[in-house]
């Protein structure tokens, strides 16, 4: 067990406000902990002698031996808490639950509170849950140090939340099912204690099976991400991340910083920390019964059984929703559905044994896919008749599963026929829902879960890069005290092996035409100003200039230059060789960085549309070589990548490349805030950066 072991599985508790005054948190707090607590409860409170028949003490001191407290619980008014809890600190205790509300979440004053809480905590190295939160149960040793209404029942999930409300909200719910918890936390402000604590320790509990949170953000993005990418092999995390708004995203210089803002950042970040992410409440609960209840499947095949064709078809829409397969039956099995089942019988997944089915019926069917080795799991759908005992078929489904351990849920539709079949199939650990959709998204929670328990970490890749070179480039731009850059800074792509084409950045007509002969052909030429973000919208991008027109072109794009801002820098002008771009993909591979989960890699469809259509895939750097590759089969686009249309595919292994080229880049340079590739041209042959811009932060260098 963890660090917090005590935290959960106290002996002797303290209440710092004890008091017996109705209506109040201290009187919740202290009656919850008699009501069900099996350890020693010690009420502290100046000015009470007993509050509900315990003694009550003025201070730690008074009680005898006071760092036997294995916690304090701490309900006094906010102007006093952070002294007891410093005397809380020095009497020796560990493990330190702030209910007392008045910190950083009501303006300057708490926030100043709350950093002095912090200090204190630091200075006595407290496990300090809170401050504003609802409490902590436990309910081995009955522990309710909550002022909730509900104490919850033994279980193997344990849950955080980031809501004190939310949980009193849950626990009345759950009290009328079958949902029985080990640990719950009320994480409050995590002004120490966060959610990546939590979870390091539930990681480590061989009582918790699932491990569920409710956050509105996350402290710190790289340490939930290592912790729970280890705890996430043993036991499953699901989240529900709420406040899906991006209001960063507007400021943002690039393409990439408009769209890769904090959402996506937490996307891309519980991805990598291997959770199940959830929409709502009801998925939460969903998956944290079948994860708790029934094994993990072998594979992603499923078989569905029903005797109602309806419902059979719906199930099927289900699954082709999902990521779940359609189970193809072997001849095996055919024969015997064929030989078992009535004529009129439906013998091809799914299989519907149709409405004259009583649960034996069921059972035997059950238990002929289930032999099956193409089927990793099942669906049991149906719907009520004269002549099926819901409570039967049920007792016929959990024996069936037992039998072959495989995974099964159950849709029992039905309102009042429903409870005693779905109370046996709750006891089995069987999941049962009305809506058949439920039953297969949760079977494909399992399925989900099994792939992320058998992804191995794999370490990025570590190019041979010219750091040195890439940091002169970037210390030249700032000693321009410039903070964008735009192409004049191409050489630092090539200082990471990432390929550019031939060119370069002049400052005179003359110069420009020196270079477009070098290069030879018609060539393009590009306004370089750190003013103007998009060229081509002030039509300072020319395309296939022939050498006759260098000059010419160089002066006129230097007057649309001006005529869109008069005083705008112009550091010159570009002259590039052309790429062949009919024979190629405009992509785009992007960085930005977030304040939880640091820098983020973007990739996706480029070139100047590529806000409009938005076909773009996030992750959190370092990328591995895996994960590149996984980006690119995650956008829409990804077949006209793989040769759409007869066209030869791009080289799929140059893409991957760069992309993890970047990340290094990224990595290696916090300095880097923003930078789009914007486009990078994907060819048969290889990849060219055609365009690039950066935004630095100079403090960072
Ligand atoms: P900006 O994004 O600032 O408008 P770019 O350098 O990305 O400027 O150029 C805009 C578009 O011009 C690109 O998306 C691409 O279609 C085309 N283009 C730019 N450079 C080249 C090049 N070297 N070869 C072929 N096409 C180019
Ligand atoms: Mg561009």
């Amino acid at each position: 067990m963890g660090r917090l072991s005590t935290l959960f599985a106290p002996e002797r508790v303290a209440v710092v406000g004890a008091t017996d005054s109705e209506g109040s948190v201290g009187r919740a707090v202290t009656a919850n902990l008699l009501d069900s607590y099996t350890g020693e409860i010690v009420a502290i409170n100046p000015n009470k002698d007993t509050v509900l028949g315990l003694t009550c003490y003025d201070g730690f001191d008074a009680v005898d031996r006071p760092a036997t407290i294995d916690v304090a619980v701490v309900v006094v008014p906010p102007t006093v808490a952070v002294d007891v809890i410093a005397d809380a600190g020095e009497a020796g205790i560990e493990n330190v639950v702030v209910i007392t509300a008045g910190f950083g979440e009501t303006g300057s004053d708490g926030a100043e509170r709350e950093r002095r809480l912090r200090e204190v905590a630091r200075e006595y190295d407290l496990n300090l849950v809170g401050p504003n939160s609802l409490g902590v149960m436990s309910t081995p040793v009955g522990l309710n140090a909550t002022f909730g209404n509900e104490m919850a029942s033994e279980g193997d999930i344990s849950f955080m939340s980031q809501s004190g409300a939310f949980i009193t909200a849950v626990l009345d719910w759950a009290a009328e099912r079958d949902v029985g918890f080990k640990d719950i936390v009320s994480l409050g402000n995590k002004a120490v204690l966060d959610e990546g604590d939590f979870v390091a320790e539930w990681g480590d509990d061989p009582e918790t099976d699932v491990i569920l949170g409710y956050l509105e953000d996350i402290n710190d993005g790289t340490k939930f991400v290592e912790t729970a990418r280890e705890v996430t092999q043993e036991t499953p995390i699901v989240l529900v991340k709420s406040g899906r708004t991006d209001a960063g995203a507007s400021a943002a210089a690039s393409h990439t910083g408009a769209m890769a803002g904090s959402e996506r950042a937490y996307e891309a970040g519980l991805d990598k920390a291997g959770t199940l992410r959830v929409e709502s409440v009801q998925e939460l609960f969903d998956y944290a019964q079948i994860l708790s209840g029934q094994p993990l499947p072998d594979g992603d095949e499923i078989a569905i059984v029903t005797n109602a064709g309806g419902p059979g078809v719906m199930t099927t829409d289900a699954v082709g929703d999902s990521d779940l397969t359609l189970a193809d039956f072997g001849d095996e099995t055919f024969e015997r559905l064929r030989e078992e089942m009535p004529d009129e019988a439906n013998i091809y997944n799914p299989v519907d044994i149709i409405g004259d089915a009583p649960a034996e019926r069921f059972e035997r069917a059950l238990e002929i896919v289930l032999a099956d080795d193409n089927v990793s799991m099942a669906a049991v759908v149906a719907c009520p008749t004269a002549v099926l005992s819901f409570e039967d078929l049920a007792e016929c489904v959990a024996s069936a599963q037992e039998r072959f351990g495989t995974p099964v849920a159950a849709t029992l539709m039905g309102g009042k026929s429903v409870g005693a079949g779905a109370a046996v199939l709750g006891e089995a650990g069987i999941p049962n829902y009305f809506d058949p959709a439920r039953a297969v998204g949760s079977l494909d929670a399992l399925r989900r879960y099994r792939e992320i328990q058998s992804t191995t970490y794999e370490e990025p890749t570590t190019f041979d890069v010219d750091r040195e070179r890439a940091r002169e480039i970037l210390e030249s731009a700032a000693r321009r005290d410039s903070n964008r850059l735009g192409v004049e800074a191409m050489d630092l792509l090539d200082a990471y092996g990432i390929p550019t084409p031939q060119g370069s950045v002049v400052s005179s007509p003359t110069e420009a035409e020196a270079v477009a002969e070098d290069i030879g052909g018609d060539v393009v030429m590009k306004i370089v100003s750190p003013d103007i973000l998009h060229k081509s919208d002030i039509g300072g991008v020319e395309v296939g200039v022939s050498v006759e027109d260098v000059r010419d072109t160089y002066e006129d794009l230097v007057v649309r230059a001006r005529n869109y801002q008069q005083d705008a820098t112009i550091l010159g002008v570009q002259v590039q060789e052309t790429i062949d771009l009919d024979s190629g993909v405009e992509t785009i591979l992007g960085v930005n960085r977030d304040p939880q989960f640091g820098p983020l890699v973007l990739f996706g469809l480029g070139g100047i549309f590529v806000e409009v259509l938005e076909d773009t895939t996030v992750r959190v750097a370092p990328v591995s070589e895996s994960e590149a590759s996984g980006m690119l089969d995650d956008i829409d686009s990804a077949p006209l990548l793989r040769g759409a249309r007869g066209r030869d595919p791009v080289d799929e292994g140059a893409l991957v490349e760069t992309v993890q080229r970047l990340s290094q880049l990224v990595t290696d340079f916090p300095a880097i805030v923003e930078l789009d590739i914007n486009p990078l041209v994907a060819t048969p042959d290889g990849v060219q950066a055609v365009d690039l811009r950066l935004t630095l932060d100079q403090e960072e260098l």
